[in-house]
């Protein structure tokens, strides 16, 4: 079946396995990636032993489309006939029109009046990331029933509402009828639990779950959240060197994985350090000559293998790659950045503002959420649904270049902001909601979020939707990373679009300093008013919500944007305002050069 054109990047972003797909004849859910064909050398390989180790495999393969390559299945499996004279609602897979050589040449048809047939508009899924068929016999029916009547769903008026489409069963003795007004409402199935179905993987037993069930429209943004980690592949990780030796590492792992093998199968001692080192010299030996001394090759093989077991090394390894760019050599083909000059007066605020010409990202595919976004600290908790890069030993991930903006903040005057009005309340209220709602979710309480993370995050909304107007890239297409931690407080704006070596260069240039000055004004400008005003710089976090004065009309961009789901946002932070409890970290200059008085 064809599903349409999907890009590499879309693959991992948005319709990765366990995500439905409106193909061009029906509805489907990729599967996960221990179906894909991975015999042969069909996929490209990516090397980046950072990344890998941290998700817990050793290399990544880029996705490619085709029957194959990403196969798929028919998901839902209910149909409903497009005949008004006939409207059977039917499981394709207990129809003869499921057979794969009508189906392929003919689409879903409907088994009684062969019509062309829909997939159903109506799923069900959980919080723990399982997925089911909508449980139409059982809805009609109030229940479970013996009735096997057959099932008609029909639109009553022309209006789209769910209650003027009437569910109804044909059987004389049972004439039941329902509309499906309340399809979607969670408290209908109160009685019901989740069977516990991974649709992705059909051949596996269901899990165990006692997880209410969500009814859902098959299309709704709340099916499926990719979670995606990426790194950014910086000197000297992006050195040809560097490169060469990641891909000889899995051969030496390999290597070595042999070696154990055999120990084990002859009953004796396993030497690691001494596999180690014969499998270093059988590498070593199918290397070009001259590229390297035995000696370096070590050293960068133990760089590499040391690899990192937490998201925050890969960041802080970024954040000080960027800070130290001009200790690296120039002669990258993948790496380009230049230090701008800052002005006194902005100085007070920043103590770096770094163009990124050039860089690449690595992004892979972990697996993935239902129901709520994930959080980008947490990753094994119980709610992810995990690729099944264990048992294949790599994931699915693509290689993008791109461009940006790197800002560090001043600590120093990022202390002072914070001694000047009662920051600490505030910056409790954040934390202490973070943490209901990370705990909420079953997640780890990992990194506490204080008023500079909201600062730093604000600011780095306002910027993007400031920039989404000027540099030719719309806020879809820009992306945040947020560093901050003991170690670090910048962020860096980018774009990772460019499938291949080319970007547009309008980003980079907006953080040329005539540029930046501008941008950062209008930024500020911007977030001093919002249409839902008052209402919304008087909000603080509480009951579910994580943000302050930051909504959709201010300060929300969309979610591929974000890293963290439009979470912990707060213009008052940033802007001053009329909120007397707070002061915002750029007051001075929205008085001073903006001439705005409040
Ligand atoms: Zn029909
Ligand atoms: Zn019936
Ligand atoms: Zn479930
Ligand atoms: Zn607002
Ligand atoms: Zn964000």
């Amino acid at each position: 079946m064809e599903i349409g054109n999907l890009s590499q990047n879309q693959i991992i972003t948005t319709f990765g396995p366990g995500s439905i797909i409106d193909a061009k004849e029906d509805s489907v859910m990729g599967l996960d990636i221990n179906y894909w064909n991975n015999d042969g050398e069909e996929y490209r390989r990516i090397y980046f032993n950072k990344l890998a180790s941290y998700l817990g495999v050793r290399y990544f393969l880029e996705p490619k489309q085709g029957k194959n390559s990403f196969p798929v299945i028919i998901f839902p499996d209910w149909h409903v006939c497009s005949n008004i004279k006939c409207n059977l609602v039917f499981q394709l897979s207990e129809s003869v029109t499921g057979n794969p050589e009508i189906y392929d040449s003919k689409g879903p048809r409907c088994p009684d009046c062969d019509f062309r047939a829909y997939p159903s508009r109506f799923i069900m899924f959980c919080e723990n990331g399982h997925i089911d068929e909508f449980p139409y016999r059982e809805y009609l029916h109030g229940g479970k029933t013996q009735c096997e009547g057959k099932i008609r769903l029909r639109s009553a008026s022309y209006t789209s509402s769910l209650s003027s489409l009437i569910l109804s069963c044909d059987n004389e003795s049972c004439k039941a009828r329902k509309t499906m007004g309340d399809a979607l409402l969670k408290a209908t199935f109160s009685d019901y639990s989740c069977k516990g179905r991974h649709a992705h993987r059909p051949s596996n037993p269901n899990d165990k779950c006692s997880a209410d069930l969500i009814p859902s429209l098959r299309g709704a943004t709340n099916v499926y959240f990719s979670i995606v980690r990426s790194a950014l592949e910086i000197p000297p990780w992006s050195d040809k060197i560097f490169q060469r030796v990641e891909k000889m590492k899995v051969e030496i792992d390999n290597y070595i994985e042999d070696k154990k093998i055999e120990a084990e199968l002859d009953d004796e001692v396993f030497d690691y350090e001494k596999a180690q080192m014969r499998g270093l010299k059988v590498a070593y030996r199918k290397l070009e000559e001259n590229l390297m001394t035995f000696e370096k090759f070590i050293e960068i093989y133990k760089k590499i293998a040391e690899g990192a077991s937490e998201y925050s090394e890969i960041k802080e390894s970024e954040y000080n790659s960027i800070l130290n760019h001009k200790a690296l050599s120039k002669n990258y083909s993948s790496f380009l950045a230049s230090e701008e000059d800052l002005p006194d007066y902005l100085k007070i605020y920043f103590t770096r503002l770094i163009r990124i010409e050039k860089v690449r990202e690595i992004m892979a595919l972990k697996g993935f959420t239902r129901a709520s976004f994930p959080d980008p600290d947490n990753d094994n908790f119980a709610s992810v649904v995990n690729l099944a890069g264990k048992d294949t030993g790599w994931l699915p991930a693509v290689r993008t270049s791109g461009e940006g903006i790197f800002l560090e903040l001043n600590r120093e005057e990022i202390e002072n902001w914070l001694s000047n009005f009662d920051s600490k309340a505030i910056s409790e209220i954040y934390d202490n909601e973070y943490r209901k709602h990370v705990e909420s979710k079953g997640w780890e309480y990992r990194q506490n979020r204080d008023l500079v993370y909201v600062l730093l995050h604000s600011l780095s909304h306002a910027l993007i939707r400031e920039l989404s107007l000027r540099s030719g890239y719309s806020t879809t297409e820009l992306q945040e990373r947020i560093y901050y931690s003991e170690n670090m407080c910048g962020l860096l704006i980018y774009t990772a679009s460019g499938d291949s070596e080319g970007t547009l260069g309008g980003l980079e240039e907006m953080g040329k300093i005539n540029n930046f000055q501008d941008v950062l004004i209008n930024a500020l400008k911007n977030a001093l008013i919002c249409s839902a005003d008052p209402g919304c710089l008087k909000t603080y976090p509480g009951n579910e919500n994580l943000n302050g004065a930051g909504c959709h009309a201010c300060l929300m961009i969309p979610e591929t944007a974000c890293e963290n789901g439009n979470r912990l946002l707060d213009r008052r932070t940033i802007v001053p305002t009329q909120e007397k409890n707070f002061k915002g970290y750029f007051e001075k200059l929205v008085r001073e050069v903006c001439g705005i008085s409040l």
